[in-house]
């Protein structure tokens, strides 16, 4: 069973959140340039980007490529690059940085405390997502409140930081991301079909069981409350701090 099979169900209300989504990504990128969207490729980030083609909005997309990422998701990006009009970036760790850590921690070091593995997030995602977004005004995320109790109140606009940041499908369900790729026949990542609601790098993400909170899959080993530690907690410090 596909995961467009067992997910995709409309809310009542999905026209009305399709239409403000695609008024909010007009009114960024004619208000808000320069503007990027960050994309994980995950379903969110697929159908953002599918949004931003179909409207020939001017936003570019990058990923960041940490090195560990599935086959999968380097097979979805080649894909991706070769088919959108939106121009699609690629920002990769320093390799020194990402040697010398090895050479010093282990290969699996994100396992032995949740210190390495901040360090690892932060050599292989939170320095790159810098440079992605150096220069930037703004940017676009995939983040929805239903994601966890973490996300509950993630705002359409977030205007916390100095840079904006835009979360146009912050009041999508599940069921309302996969309708879109499935009425819209949007490529996506085949790890999704596999139970994988949430895809990062591949030492750090699993399926999930039926009945599993859906970022279960995502460093299954922390505790919950130390799981936000990425790509999109703010930081009381005013950086922004990522957790993809
Ligand atoms: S998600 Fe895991 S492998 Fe990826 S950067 Fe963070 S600790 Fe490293």
């Amino acid at each position: 069973m596909s995961a467009i099979d067992l997910h995709a169900r409309a809310s009542k209300d999905f026209e009305h959140k399709l239409a403000e989504t695609q008024t909010l990504l007009i009114r960024a990128a004619s208000q808000f340039a320069p503007i990027t969207q960050a994309s994980s490729l995950g379903a969110e980030d697929v159908v953002i980007t599918h949004l931003i083609n179909s409207l020939q909005l001017d936003i570019p997309v990058f990923v960041l490529d940490t090195g560990m990422l599935h086959a999968q998701t380097l097979e979805l990006l080649a894909r991706t690059q070769s088919s959108s009009r939106a121009p699609v970036n690629v920002y990769r760790p320093v390799q020194e940085s990402v040697i010398q850590f090895v050479q010093r921690e282990g290969k699996d070091a994100m396992y032995k405390s949740i210190g390495l593995r901040k360090a690892c997030c932060h050599i292989r995602k939170v320095e790159p997502l810098e440079r992605a977004l150096a220069g930037q005004r703004a940017w676009i995320t995939g983040l929805r409140r239903e994601q966890s109790n973490a996300r509950a109140e993630v705002p359409l606009i977030d205007t916390s930081a100095e840079r904006t940041k835009f979360n146009p499908l912050a009041n999508w369900s599940w069921g309302d991301v996969w309708h879109y790729i499935d009425a819209n026949d949007v490529d996506y990542n085949p790890l999704h079909d596999e139970f994988y609601p949430s895809i990062g790098c591949a030492p750090c993400t699993r399926a999930i069981s039926l009945g599993e909170d859906f970022r279960a899959g995502r460093w299954w080993w922390e505790d919950e409350a130390a799981k936000e530690c990425g790509l999109h907690v703010k930081n009381i410090e005013s950086k922004e701090e990522i957790s993809v």
